[in-house]
């Protein structure tokens, strides 16, 4: 479970979140929309500690995010990310790419990581991709590469920042399929994401950012054929 109260974050003398709350249950899937520069990146990424807040509280499966080194690899063995670029290892083999972070940061010896990266390369459908390197993949199989090695260090809550908006449309599905197929296995989740036909599927929540500020959140049906502002109105008017 995530609860965030009251989040404010400066870049320099900007003010980019503005008194953000936000509670998702345990299992809950929420989405993230809103146009760009509305904050949703920053959001996320505050949850992980990739971003320090200014002001307000995080507290992530009861671990609080305060700035302090022992709640940052708290947070980080809890929580896990996918970004919109891969970010994997360019010079390491796919089954290396999920092996490192276990092996370096939670002591996990090889074989037993090994073991474990197979296992989640079996669930991100490319097990027999474990031997080649990133650059040898698709876009789309390299995303579930990038998924199956944060599900490696075993989170309790994964975050998704825009994960299929840099691949071709026809890899987009099978990125997508992948992360329904984690929805359902009870998985937390909280997604930056403008693929509607996902939101409608998956989300419990959607929010609506602008400006950094929360602007509106609620089902997705809900928002999404009845928004109450006149801002995510004009949003989704474009986007859905
Ligand atoms: P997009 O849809 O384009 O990804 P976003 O909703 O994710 O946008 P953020 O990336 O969170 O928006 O950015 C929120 C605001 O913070 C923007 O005004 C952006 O210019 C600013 N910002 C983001 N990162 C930095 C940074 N490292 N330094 C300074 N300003 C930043
Ligand atoms: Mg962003």
């Amino acid at each position: 479970a995530v609860s965030i109260q009251g989040l404010c974050k400066w870049y320099g003398s900007v003010q980019v979140l503005h008194d953000v709350d936000l509670k998702v249950a345990t299992g809950e899937k929420i989405v993230i929309c809103g146009p760009s520069g509305s904050g949703k990146s920053t959001l996320i990424r505050c949850i992980n500690g990739l971003e320090s807040h200014h002001a307000g509280r995080i507290v992530a499966n009861g671990v609080e995010l305060d700035g302090r080194t022992r709640g940052l690899e708290a947070i980080r063995r809890e929580v896990g990310m996918v970004f919109q670029s891969f970010n994997l290892f360019p010079h390491l083999t796919i089954l290396e790419n999920l092996t490192i972070a276990p092996m370096l940061v939670r002591g996990t010896r090889r074989r037993e990581a090994e073991a474990l990266a197979m296992n989640y390369l079996e669930r991100v459908h490319i097990p027999e991709q474990a031997r080649k390197f990133p650059l040898q993949l698709s876009g789309g199989q390299q995303q579930r590469v990038a998924i199956a090695r944060a599900l490696c260090m075993q989170p309790k809550i994964m975050l998704f920042d825009e994960p299929t908006s840099a691949l071709d449309p026809e890899m987009i599905k099978e990125v997508l399929d992948v992360m329904l197929e984690l929805a359902d296995t009870g998985m937390t989740m909280l997604v930056v994401t403008h693929e509607m036909g996902f939101a409608r599927t998956v989300a419990d929540r959607v929010v609506f950012m602008a400006d950094g500020r929360k602007v509106e959140e609620g089902a997705p049906n809900r928002i999404f054929d009845h928004p109450q502002t006149e801002r995510a109105h004009a949003f989704f008017r474009q986007v859905l």
